[in-house]
């Protein structure tokens, strides 16, 4: 039976194990109205247009998973941000700037039928100092008539202008052809190396304390980056020793410096925190104890959790706690925590320093979780115990049987049940929370997606 396991292993698809990781970074960069969401929404495939009608509204998700011939790739749209036409130069510049800052190239998109004005020249500046590989698309260029206002934005002095059509898709397969030779197969931010020291994120709406605790963990433990033998960081990463390890604190400029309040200010702070996420193995996710929780944090947790990263929730300002905060704290907990039960909390001061020696042991045992592999052996005799006991209810007379099941890959775990039928999202639920109960899996994401053999 060892056998037959190990050979219906084999049959699972390489993108199960690839690690999200490594995935490059391929952001699209413009100004209001060039295109930008119609090309997004024709790279990853989405039909429903959600082209951006009520500008203000902030998009939740910056960034997808996306492939194209055969090579997958994380899409980052930078479209989200309000039109503000007064702020207009300095709003785009900045998206860009962010843009370079997380991505591995940069899709800059032109309306071919506008021309470059000062804004995008303006861009260009900033791309060209980045050094970041740049695929320049002129988009609106909806038939032959249009080609030679494309033409023209060689003098932008990016290289050829890739004409498109975003809206009928007309020539977005020679651009993304073009794209995916400037992108690198991996991502520049990815990779820890096996030995080096763990990456941790430090992420959480503003005012939450992120520097305060940053400037007490780090306190006087800063080393030399030489110290620690085989580190890739960038300057904006931080070493640190602590209990006895070094650690990385990723993206940490961007803490340290108080980032100005604009109106796109939310925007860009998701997009610093996502790209802080992707870089980190685990991440901290500070919430300000003495406060309701907000929705931001949720969000926050959630774009740790889509990231596939470990977790640890530190409750901070635990000095101002007082009496009649706390019930309603354990209550926010509850209603609005319950899908992070799993993450290891602790209750800080970063101000006094109170407790703040309890992260390591909790960033530690989230990322044992995350690298946790169970073996195929004992996974299957769980869930042959599991089903004999609790089998998936019948549905029009018919059961699901599991086959078997493997896990695709750690980091995080990842589970493939092949099953005869489709499982119901509450069995899912219901082994998850099984999955949990006898492994553990404390601080991180787990995912199981099912197979469906006739
Ligand atoms: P964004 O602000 O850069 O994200 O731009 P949008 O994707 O929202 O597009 C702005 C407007 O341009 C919308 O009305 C789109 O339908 C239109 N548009 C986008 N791509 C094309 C194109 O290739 N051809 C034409 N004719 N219109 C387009
Ligand atoms: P950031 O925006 O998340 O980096 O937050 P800061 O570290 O700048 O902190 C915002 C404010 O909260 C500052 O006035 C801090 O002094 C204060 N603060 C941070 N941590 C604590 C804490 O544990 N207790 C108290 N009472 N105040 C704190």
């Amino acid at each position: 039976a060892d056998e037959d396991l190990a050979l219906l292993e084999g049959e699972v698809t390489d993108d199960e194990r690839e690690v999200a990781t490594t995935l490059p970074v391929l952001a699209v960069v413009g100004r209001p109205n060039v295109g930008k969401s119609t090309l997004v929404n024709r790279i990853i495939g989405r039909r429903e247009a959600v082209v951006e009608d009520n500008p203000g509204v902030t998009r939740d998700r910056v960034s997808y998973p996306a492939e194209w011939s055969g090579r997958r790739f994380t899409l980052v749209d930078t479209g989200g941000w309000e039109v503000d036409v007064a702020g207009i130069h300095k709003r785009v510049a900045q998206q860009a700037e962010v843009a370079i800052e997380l991505a591995d190239a940069v899709l800059f998109v032109v309306d071919a039928t506008v021309g470059s004005t000062d804004t995008d020249e303006q861009v260009v500046r900033l791309l060209r100092r980045s050094g970041k590989p740049v695929v320049l698309v002129a988009n609106k260029v909806d038939g032959p008539a249009v080609e030679a206002d494309a033409a023209t934005l060689w003098s932008l002095g990016l290289g050829q202008p890739h004409p498109i059509s975003a809206l009928h898709g007309r020539g977005t397969g020679d651009l993304l052809d073009a794209a995916m030779a400037a992108l690198p197969t991996v991502s520049a931010h990815a990779t820890p190396l096996p030995d080096g020291p763990r990456r941790v994120a430090l992420v959480g709406r503003p005012n939450v304390g992120k520097s305060s605790l940053l400037n007490k963990v780090v306190g006087s433990e800063r080393v030399v980056v030489d110290d620690v033998a085989g580190t890739t960081r960038d300057p904006v990463d931080e070493l640190v020793a602590l209990g006895g390890k070094p650690w990385v604190f990723v993206d940490t400029a961007g803490i340290r410096r108080r980032v100005h309040q604009t109106s796109g200010a939310d925007f860009y702070a998701s997009l610093r925190t996502q790209a802080a996420v992707e870089k980190a193995e685990v991440a901290v996710v500070l919430v300000d104890a003495s406060a309701p929780m907000t929705e931001q944090d949720i969000r926050i947790v959630q774009q740790v959790i889509d990231a596939g990263r470990a977790l640890v929730v530190a409750y901070n300002k635990w000095d101002l706690m007082d009496d009649d905060r706390r019930p309603f704290l354990e209550r926010e907990i509850e209603q609005q925590l319950v899908q992070v039960q799993w993450a290891p909390r602790v209750n800080v001061s970063a101000r006094t320093g109170w407790h703040t020696d309890r992260l390591v042991p909790a960033l530690e045992r989230a990322l044992a979780s995350w690298d946790t592999r169970i073996s195929t052996g004992r996974l299957n005799a769980f869930l042959g115990e599991l089903v004999s006991a609790h089998p998936h209810p019948l549905r029009g007379g018919k059961q699901p049987r599991i086959l078997f099941a493997t896990q695709a890959s750690t980091r995080p775990p990842r589970f493939v049940i092949f099953a005869s039928g489709f499982l119901e999202p509450t069995y899912r639920r219901f082994i998850e929370r099984r999955l949990r109960e006898t492994f553990g899996f404390e601080g991180t994401p787990i995912t199981i997606s099912v197979r469906v053999r006739e």
